[in-house]
């Protein structure tokens, strides 16, 4: 059975839909809809009920995260979208804005009228200068169209929305760091509480919310919160979900596919396989920050409680897997050196432990390892797990936290070896 197509509805290879054909397909029907027959508590209660789970990679319930957002208090209050896609991997918001950018257009106007702000802003990764440009053309049509602006659809209510280029490292898609960084000041991450739904962007109420998931709104809208549910294959789980496979696979594409589909079918069916007619070896199922999964999870539903059942986590849903020739270790290596080289450096666990943990794994690859060396690298993952300042370090032990549980004797042959095996 095919999945239908939500986010990818409007999708050809090389195209970008913007208002006739976004139109064509239904495009702002859900606007119309929602400003004309429901109340911003309707739509927040609809968005509660359809379970969706934000999709930058934490999960968190967006209704749940909605109602924390205090729409009648008085004063400026902003929407933040964060387009800021630096992980590992990860590449599905930006396959999605190069096809349809006016769902994310959408799905800001819809979220701001839930939650009654009237000011958004989109923070774009500094890469992304083609997908910013659809996105300002598509803002523009949507103004031209009286969907932004003033008054909108006759309903009273405000809104306008603009697109902020971000600066280009890593640490501003960490969404208090993005507000730092929107504000013009230093990226570094803010202290956790308060959340931005309470003191964000200058200090003001915020909700910040990934890409993906603000495109869903206007299908949820239309469609319902129980039709939105029953997309999922799993219990508990909700929607379709971007998978963005890369690695040492057959077919390296985008696709959308239902929450809970087995890894297998992805690596299989969708990846069409290992490369060369390699055996799968292990993937990150959700970015760079998410333990590995083995050969032995092919039946694992890819959701998020089915993948903490098996301590890993769902993440961005970007699928990167690695065939049997793969160095684990050195795999590792790679993740860590961008983790060390993207730490902000304000907390030491971060900046001090990311630095040794490169140094380890170096030493190990190289064939210079001891076992003390393999003891270090599990003190090390002691030391930062749950010590760092916010979540780049935490992420970062994601994949050593996987190498340890699935890959130890790979870092113990290293070690006997005095060379990396998978080296000529
Ligand atoms: P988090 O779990 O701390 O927070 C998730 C969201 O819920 C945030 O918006 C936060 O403000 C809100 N929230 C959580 N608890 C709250 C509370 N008690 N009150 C009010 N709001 C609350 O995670 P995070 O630090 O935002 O994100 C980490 C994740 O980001 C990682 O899991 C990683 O997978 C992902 N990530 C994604 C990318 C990417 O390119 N998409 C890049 C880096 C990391
Ligand atoms: Fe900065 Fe890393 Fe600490 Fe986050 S964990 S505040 S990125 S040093």
């Amino acid at each position: 059975m095919s999945t239908p197509q939500l986010l990818f509805k409007n999708r050809r290879p090389g195209e970008t839909v913007f208002m006739e054909a976004y139109k064509a397909t239904g495009g702002y029907s859900a606007l119309e809809k929602a400003l004309t027959k429901s109340s911003p508590d309707e739509i927040r209660n609809l968005v509660k009920e359809s379970g969706l789970r934000g999709r930058g990679g934490a999960g968190f319930p967006t209704g749940v995260k909605w109602t924390f957002f205090p729409s009648d208090a008085p004063g400026p209050k902003y929407l933040v979208c964060n387009c800021d896609e630096m992980e590992p991997g990860t590449y599905k918001d930006g396959v999605l804005l190069a096809a349809d950018p006016h769902q994310l257009v959408e799905g800001m106007i819809l979220s701001a009228y839930a939650l009654q702000t009237d000011v958004g802003y989109i923070f774009i990764r500094y890469a992304y200068e083609r997908q910013a440009e659809y996105l300002r053309k598509a803002v523009e049509e949507a103004k031209a169209a009286g969907y932004i602006g003033k008054n909108i659809l006759g309903s009273g209510f405000d809104f306008e929305l603009l697109v902020h280029g971000s600066a280009g490292r890593y640490i501003l898609g960490e969404e208090t760091a993005l507000l730092n960084g929107l504000e013009g000041q230093r990226p570094n991450p803010r202290m956790k509480p308060p959340f931005p739904a309470t003191r964000g962007l200058f200090g003001r109420p915020t909700t910040v919310n990934n890409v993906e998931t603000i495109a869903n709104i206007p299908h949820i809208v239309n469609g319902g919160a129980l039709w939105f549910r029953d997309l999922a294959l799993t219990p508990g789980s909700s929607g379709t979900k971007l998978y963005g496979l890369s690695g040492h696979l057959n077919v390296t594409e985008c696709f959308e596919l239902p929450v809970g589909i087995p890894l297998r079918e992805i690596v299989e069916n969708y990846g069409g396989g290992m490369r060369g007619g390699r055996k799968f070896k292990a993937c990150l199922p959700g970015g760079a920050s998410t333990p590995y999964l083995t050969a032995e999870h092919m039946d694992v539903a890819l959701d998020f409680d089915s993948l903490e059942k098996v301590d890993s986590r769902y993440g961005t849903a970007g699928v990167t897997a690695f065939d049997d020739q793969t160095c684990m270790v050195a795999a590792t290596l790679n993740l860590i050196q961008f983790f060390a080289r993207e730490s902000c450096g304000w907390c030491s666990p971060c900046r001090d432990g990311l630095t040794m943990m490169r140094w380890l794994l170096e030493t190990i690859e190289n064939g210079e390892g001891t076992p003390e060396h393999l003891e270090m690298l599990k003190d090390q993952l002691k030391n930062i797990s749950g010590n760092s300042f916010c979540a780049l370090a935490e992420g970062a032990m994601g994949p050593v936290a996987g190498l340890l549980m699935h890959f130890e004797q790979e870092i113990v042959d290293h070690i006997e070896k005095g060379c990396c095996p998978f080296r000529d």
